[in-house]
C-alpha cells in the first residue's frame, strides 16, 4: 500500500520506517529540512535502537522516501498518517494543536482524490471530530476526506519493536471502510496475533491519555510511598517488590525515584486535566494534579538530599551527574528530570559535570551551563558527590572501586534506585537513595 507519514520525529520516523519494513511504499514528510535530509540518506536523526538498520534497509530498497513537500504527499497517496508534535501550550496546561491543525489545513486543498487521514499524535478527546469539520471546510469540491484516530503507545528506546509488535492496535473511526483499510495496513501485526480494537474516535483518543494517566499515577503512587518510607525508615524497594507480587498490582512502573519526564507523560496528563475542565468534568480527574505535583516534587527532593549530603551547601562543590536524558536508550531530554536536577544545582553556582551516553548534544542545547563529558570517569573526577539520575545500563556496570579512586568524596545519590548498593557500599561508598534506609 502507498501511504505517507507526516511529521517524522521520534514517533513518525519510526512509524514510517516500520511501515516500509512491513512492505508498504512510504513517503515521510517533515517541515524540518535537515531532518528530512538525514532520513532520506538512511540516517536516524536521533538515537533509537534498531532504527538505523531499518532506515537504511528500506531507503535502499526504495520503499521509503522523505520530503518537505505536503503537495508531494497529497499526490503520492490517499492514506496519510499524522505524527506531528502536540506539546503543552506555553500559556496553559492544554495541548497545543497548532501542528496537527496546520497539517490538516495544508493538506485539505491539495487533495485531489478521496483520502483517509489517520492521526497518531496524542490529542485531547474530541480532536478527531473538530478536525473532521476543519478538513471538510478546506477540501476542493467533489473530494472527500475522512479522519480517524490510531493512537500510538510506543516507548522511546523500544520504539521499533513496539511499532512492529505493539501490545494492541487501537483505531477510532466512524466508517466501517476505514477500519478495513487499517486492518490491511497492519495485516502482518494482526496475523502475528496483535489485538485490534476498533472503536469510535473519542474512545480511541481517550485510550491513549487514560493509559498515560494510569502509568503516571502508578509512578507517583510509589514515589509518594518513598517519601513515607523516608519518614519512617521503611524500604520502598522491598515495599514495591511485595506489592508487585500481587497480580492485581504488578511490579512494573513501581520503581521509586526521580519520577517521570519526557515529551509525553507530563504534558499528556496536563492536557487531560485541561480538556476535562473544558468538558466541565475537571473534578473527575483532579487527582492528576497531585500525580503531576508528586512527580515534580521528586526533583526537588533529589536536589535537597544532594545539598544535605554536601553539608547543606553546594558552594564550591563539584557535582557529577550521570544521565541527562529522561530515560535510558534515548537522546531525548524534553522535560528530563535528570537535566532539571542538574539545572537546579548548576544555578546555585556549583561546578556541575554531566555525562550521558547519547544525550549530550541535546542536553548542551537545552542547558548550556554545566560541563559535559563523554567519559564517565572524566565527569566524576574530583567529585564531592555523584548523582545517578538516568538508569542507563552502563551505569550499573560501573566499577565502584575504580570510581572511588578518582572522586574526592565517595558519596553517591542513586535517584533511580538502580545501582547495586551492597557492592557500592563494600567498595567504600556512602550510598543514598530516595525512600531507602541508609547505613549510618
Ligand atoms: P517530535 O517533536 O519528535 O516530532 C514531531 C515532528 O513533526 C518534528 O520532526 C516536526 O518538525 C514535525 N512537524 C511539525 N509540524 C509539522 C508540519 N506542519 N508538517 C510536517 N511535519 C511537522 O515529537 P514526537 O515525540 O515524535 O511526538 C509526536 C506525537 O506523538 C505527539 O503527539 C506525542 O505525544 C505522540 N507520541 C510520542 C511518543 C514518543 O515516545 N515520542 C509515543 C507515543 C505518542
Amino acid at each position: 500500500m502507498r501511504l505517507t507519514v507526516i511529521g517524522t520525529g521520534y514517533l513518525g520516523a519510526v512509524h514510517a520506517a516500520c511501515m516500509a519494513d512491513i512492505g508498504h511504499d512510504v513517503l515521510g514528510v517533515d517541515t524540518d529540512a535537515g531532518k528530512v535530509e538525514e532520513l532520506a540518506a538512511g540516517r536516524a536523526p536521533f538515537h533509537e535502537p534498531g532504527l538505523p538498520e531499518i532506515l537504511t534497509r528500506n531507503t535502499r530498497a526504495g520503499r521509503l522516501r522523505f520530503t518537505t513537500s505536503l503537495a508531494e504527499a497529497a499526490d503520492f497517496a490517499d492514506l496519510h498518517f499524522v505524527c506531528v508534535g502536540t506539546p503543552q501550550r506555553p500559556d496553559s496546561l492544554a495541548a497545543d494543536l497548532r501542528h496537527v491543525e496546520a497539517v490538516v489545513d495544508g493538506l485539505a486543498p491539495l487533495l485531489t482524490r478521496d483520502s483517509l487521514v489517520v492521526g497518531k499524535s496524542t490529542v485531547p478527546v474530541g480532536t478527531t471530530r473538530s478536525l473532521s469539520r476543519r478538513i471538510a471546510a478546506g477540501l476542493r469540491p467533489g473530494v472527500e476526506a475522512r479522519i480517524a484516530w490510531n493512537p500510538e503507545f510506543l516507548r522511546e528506546g523500544f520504539a521499533v519493536q513496539d511499532t512492529l509488535r505493539p501490545d494492541r492496535l487501537v483505531v477510532g473511526a466512524t466508517e466501517p471502510g476505514t477500519d478495513q483499510l487499517l486492518r490491511q495496513v497492519y495485516e502482518p501485526m494482526l496475523r502475528a496475533g496483535v489485538p485490534y480494537i476498533g472503536t469510535d474516535p473519542a474512545t480511541a483518543e481517550l485510550v491513549k491519555v487514560a493509559a498515560n494517566s494510569f502509568l503516571a499515577t502508578k509512578i507517583s503512587f510509589i514515589n509518594a510511598m518513598a517519601e513515607i518510607c523516608d519518614a519512617t525508615g521503611a524500604d520502598v524497594a522491598t515495599l514495591a517488590d511485595a506489592l508487585g507480587h500481587d497480580a492485581r498490582i504488578g511490579r512494573r512502573f513501581l520503581s521509586a525515584g526521580l519520577g517521570f519526564g519526557g515529551g509525553c507523560l507530563p504534558k499528556d496528563i496536563r492536557a487531560f486535566l485541561a480538556r476535562a475542565e473544558e468538558l466541565q468534568v475537571g473534578e473527575a480527574v483532579s487527582f492528576l494534579r497531585d500525580v503531576d505535583r508528586i512527580n515534580r516534587r521528586q526533583r526537588r527532593r533529589t536536589v535537597d538530599l544532594a545539598r544535605r549530603l554536601l553539608g547543606d551547601t553546594f558552594a564550591g562543590k563539584r557535582v557529577a551527574v550521570l544521565g541527562a536524558t529522561f530515560k535510558p536508550d534515548s537522546d531525548d531530554v524534553r522535560d528530563s528530570p535528570a537535566l532539571d536536577v542538574a539545572a537546579e544545582i548548576a544555578a546555585t553556582g556549583a561546578d556541575v559535570h554531566v555525562h550521558d551516553p547519547e544525550g549530550i548534544d541535546n542536553a548542551r542545547l537545552a542547558l548550556p551551563g554545566p560541563s559535559y563529558h563523554t567519559d564517565v570517569m572524566d565527569a566524576c573526577r574530583d567529585a564531592d558527590l555523584v548523582l545517578h539520575l538516568t538508569e542507563w545500563r552502563q551505569y550499573r556496570a560501573i566499577d565502584p572501586v575504580k570510581l572511588s579512586e578518582i572522586v574526592r568524596v565517595p558519596t553517591v545519590l542513586d535517584a533511580r534506585n538502580a545501582l547495586d548498593r551492597e557492592v557500592w557500599h563494600a567498595a567504600g561508598w556512602h550510598v543514598r537513595a530516595l525512600g531507602r534506609p541508609h547505613p549510618t
